[in-house]
């Protein structure tokens, strides 16, 4: 069993959305000569992460209502490393997808480090294409499912079908292929995303 870990490292000076100063994350250090303490200030949407409904529907759910064992089991990571820039419907119909699937986009963003303006996102008709499949949920290796499109429609087809959306996962190790995953979000209560460790393993499936 070989075990791959997808997940960003977070320390002051990563790569944040939009390269927002606002969005780094403060390590504060304090020590007295023989303990030392960290006090970390950082947004939920750090590095990978894990959407909750709340981040883009007003009244929306928070993050406690994401299941656990929704995020624990079977994936299928995608290679989508030949899209320029949306994955649409037309990218995804050829993978024979099945309900309940949990999907990962391998794209070339997992080969950027430095933000990239013009990253892979999931076009709304490909957001719905995976409603209609009715997948369990859909990873991508950018900070954002989409780029800031008006009304946020990938994120809202998504949230309405129950769909968990995973963001800033880190695949480019990664073959295209199924693999076990274990995405372990904070217990967070409340809130419109948690930070998450993701964990694949070769050879559980
Ligand atoms: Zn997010």
């Amino acid at each position: 069993m070989k075990m791959y870990d997808i997940t960003g490292s977070i320390y002051e000076g990563m790569t944040v959305y939009k390269d927002k100063p606002e969005k780094q994350p403060k390590l504060n250090q304090q020590t007295n000569g023989y303990v030392t303490e960290t006090r970390l200030e950082l947004d939920v949407h750090t590095g990978t992460h894990i959407d909750a409904p709340l981040h883009m529907m007003v009244e929306g759910e928070t993050f406690e209502s994401v299941p656990l064992d929704k995020l624990v089991g079977q994936c299928k990571v995608l290679d989508l490393t030949n899209v320029k820039d949306a994955v649409s419907k037309v990218d995804l119909e050829g993978f024979g997808l099945q309900k309940d699937d949990f999907v990962l986009f391998k794209t070339r963003n997992s080969f950027e480090e430095a933000f990239d303006f013009d990253f892979v996102y999931l076009a709304k008709d490909g957001a719905d294409y995976l409603a209609e499949v009715g997948i369990r949920g859909v990873g991508i290796d950018s900070l954002g499912v989409e780029r800031s499109q008006e009304g946020h429609p990938t994120h809202k087809a998504l949230f309405a079908n129950d769909i968990i959306i995973i963001e800033g996962l880190r695949l480019k190790e990664i073959e295209q292929g199924e693999y076990f995953m274990v995405a372990a979000p904070l217990k967070l209560i409340g809130t419109d995303a948690s930070p998450a460790r993701v964990l694949l393993f070769e050879g559980l499936v």
